[in-house]
């Protein structure tokens, strides 16, 4: 019998990842508040689960992939939620992006229940996923960690154990600092450029071979020079994760004035409805800066997808 998984939030990231999980061989019972795309879980030869319960009983591992912490508060320890439901002794794997602290309390919820708890958030974007090449930082038991191997390796490929509980998000909003800060110089760059008229893919380019290059260069660039902004990681998520590592940066007594600059940046794109727009939609607001561009972002159906709530993440 093939060792099975409740997967919870099939989201952009979570359902790749779920298909991922179903082609190395696991049985992967698909959750999503939405249902429509448990269905799409189930095509791909997974299966639609119609509750949290349904999913994670009788499960070895568990898996949450959902937007922000009270998410996954609310998914772990809600009246019908997975300490409620789950088999003692299981694993829980938290894909998502949260704050350190609360993953930390969470863990804590979880082994007091008899789950191991893994923090577990990725880096590599949608393609990430898709192709089932993520980075994984991982907090927890070294024991625990190591008997998740299978499922670490059907969706990642740069997998490292960091430490103890909340560990993994704390190297997470480090993560988030710095593809911030990439993504911000990468749209003055793009802004310089076309200021002066410079053949902007050539200049990607040639900037790709040297000291310049990243992968953010890579992925977005030419998203950037198309003003192609459909998500990828949506703005508001990265607010979020802006929030999340200046409220720890001051935490720790550390200062971060560039991420503190970048927060501001997303925060206007966030604050001018533009959260449902990929990261890379930042460029709308560094152009604004110099009076150049046209808000492209205000054309994108996506714009249109931001909430009240998630602007305010
Ligand atoms: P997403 O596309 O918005 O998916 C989020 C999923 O969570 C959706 O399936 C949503 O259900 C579900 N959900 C939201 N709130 C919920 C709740 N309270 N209870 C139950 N389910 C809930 O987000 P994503 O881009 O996949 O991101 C997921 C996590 O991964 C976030 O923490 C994000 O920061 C992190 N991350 C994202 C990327 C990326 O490139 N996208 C990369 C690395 C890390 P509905 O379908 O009903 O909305």
């Amino acid at each position: 019998m093939s060792t099975t998984i409740g997967f919870i939030g099939l989201g952009i990231m979570g359902l790749p990842m779920a298909k991922n999980l179903v082609k190395a061989g696991f049985t992967v019972r698909g959750y999503n508040r939405t249902p429509a795309k448990a269905q799409e879980l189930a095509a791909a030869g997974g299966e639609a689960a119609d509750s949290i319960a349904e999913a994670v009983a009788g499960a070895q591992f568990i898996i949450t992939m959902v937007p922000d912490s009270p998410d996954v508060e609310a998914v772990l320890t809600g009246d019908d939620g997975i300490l409620a439901a789950a088999d003692a002794g299981a694993t829980w794997i938290d894909f998502s992006t949260i704050r350190p602290d609360v993953a930390k309390d969470l863990a804590a919820q979880a082994k007091e229940a008899g789950l191991k708890p893994l923090d577990a958030p990725v880096s590599g974007g949608e393609p990430g996923a898709i192709d089932g090449v993520l980075s994984i930082m991982v907090g927890g038991e070294e024991a625990d960690f190591d008997a998740a191997a299978d499922v670490f390796d059907a969706v990642g490929k740069t997998i490292v154990r960091v430490g103890p509980s909340g560990s993994g998000q704390t190297v997470k909003a480090a993560n988030q600092l710095i593809v911030a800060g990439n993504i911000g110089l990468l749209a003055e760059a793009v802004v310089f450029l076309e200021a002066y008229g410079v053949e902007t893919a050539s200049a990607l380019q040639v900037l790709g071979g040297g000291l310049a290059g990243s992968k953010v260069l890579e992925q977005k660039g030419q998203k950037m020079l198309d003003r192609e902004f459909a998500p990828g990681f949506r703005l508001a998520l990265h607010h979020k994760d802006m929030g999340i590592v200046t409220a720890a940066a001051r935490e720790a007594g550390v200062a971060i004035p560039l991420g503190a600059a970048v927060a501001q940046l997303v925060a206007a794109t966030v604050a001018q409805g533009n959260g449902g727009l990929d990261h890379s939609g930042l460029l709308t607001v560094v152009e604004q800066l110099s009076g150049s561009g046209d808000t492209a972002a205000d054309d994108t159906a996506s714009a249109q997808e931001t909430t009240a709530q998630e602007g305010a993440a």
